[in-house]
């Protein structure tokens, strides 16, 4: 099957989307129009910011560069509105691209520059998830809160009890419902976090962690040792320590797969295999996901092709087919409609 034959056959594929960030997914033309509105214009016309917001080729293969490409992005996500306003966006984007389970990730610190509390910045994306649910009442929608790796372990445990006051279980609209830690992995070990996800667990929050995507695999053990997570986003590493295979597929720690985004990052250098294959050969669940539609210029869509081309287009159903047993959402632990309105 040629690249739009695929399309064609994974388009109306139910897809499990498990790992995308708010910031890195807003569409260049909703960050345009919010910049103009908020008169805030770095440069002269929406191609130009297109540019500074999608990698684009040449800036491919390092960290900082893809991680440079979120920094116009939170010019604008300071204000409550605006937030509503892009992650409305984003979900109408992923709606589109055959998205049905979508837990959106988000780290609320990063966006309290203008006044906004830690908790209004949780709540002013859930706000945008509950608009976009009423449109799309056929989409399971959930937020994973993150804690900067490089603000410390104690303003990640404020943020666990900051994200457990918003949990899902305990409101009848969309909530929280993981916990994860994102940033620059060296220097940052996982285990400097135990605190912080021993107060989300025990606020029923499903655990992440970014592990293993420019860390070594040590960090992997230690998500899952020391954090107890039940899925490692990235987790590339892995597939240099054989032991950890072996433990990732006995434990089914579910693996959140980017493809298009490890290229952009360079934790696939160019060449390499995808260690999705090794994954799937050793039996270690997987989820395809898109980290950053924008800066990775990619959909739910775009990354099941890629995949497909890679895998085959069996494979790839499968993959969605089983990712939502994983879903941190867990409809049975909600409340009923209208219990908290
Ligand atoms: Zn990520």
């Amino acid at each position: 099957m040629d690249h739009s034959e695929l399309r064609a056959r994974l388009a109306p594929l139910p897809k499990v989307e498990l790992h995308q960030h708010v910031d890195g997914s807003i569409p260049a033309e909703v960050t345009w129009e919010l910049m103009r509105k908020n008169r805030l214009q770095p440069v002269d016309s929406l191609d130009e910011l297109r540019r500074r917001l999608e990698i684009q080729p040449g800036e491919e293969g390092s960290l900082l560069a893809y991680l440079d490409k979120m920094h116009y992005p939170l010019w604008i996500t300071q204000f409550y509105e605006n937030i509503v306003r892009v992650t409305e966006a984003i979900l109408t984007t992923a709606a589109a691209a055959g998205v049905r389970t979508l837990e959106l990730r988000y780290s609320p610190v990063i966006h309290t520059f203008a006044g906004l509390t830690p908790r209004q910045s949780i709540r002013a994306v859930l706000s945008g998830m509950n608009h976009a649910k009423k449109r799309h009442p056929e989409m399971k929608l959930g937020l994973i809160v993150i804690a900067m790796r490089q603000h410390g372990p104690h303003i990640a445990k404020i943020l666990a009890r900051q994200a457990i006051a918003e949990a899902q279980h305990l409101h009848a609209r969309t909530g929280v419902v993981g916990f994860d830690i994102a940033g620059p992995e060296r220097g940052n070990p996982p285990r400097l976090f135990k605190s912080a996800y021993e107060i989300a667990r025990l606020g029923r929050l499903g655990l992440t962690a970014h592990a293993g995507e420019e860390g070594p695999p040590d960090y992997i053990w230690q998500a899952i040792d020391t954090l107890g997570v039940t899925r490692v986003g990235h987790g590339c590493a892995a597939v240099k320590d054989k032991e950890l295979m072996r433990r990732l597929a006995r434990d089914k720690v579910l693996v959140e797969c980017c493809l298009s985004s490890n290229a952009h990052t360079g934790a696939v250098k160019p060449g390499e295999r995808h260690p999705i294959h090794a994954f799937l050969e050793a039996g270690i669940p997987v989820a395809l996901c898109t980290d950053n539609t924008t800066v990775s210029r990619t959909s739910a869509l775009e990354e099941a092709v890629r995949a497909a081309e890679l895998l085959g287009a069996d494979a790839v159903e499968q993959i969605h087919a089983g990712a939502g047993e994983w879903s941190f959402i867990r409809p049975e632990t909600a409340l009923p409609e209208g219990f908290d309105d």
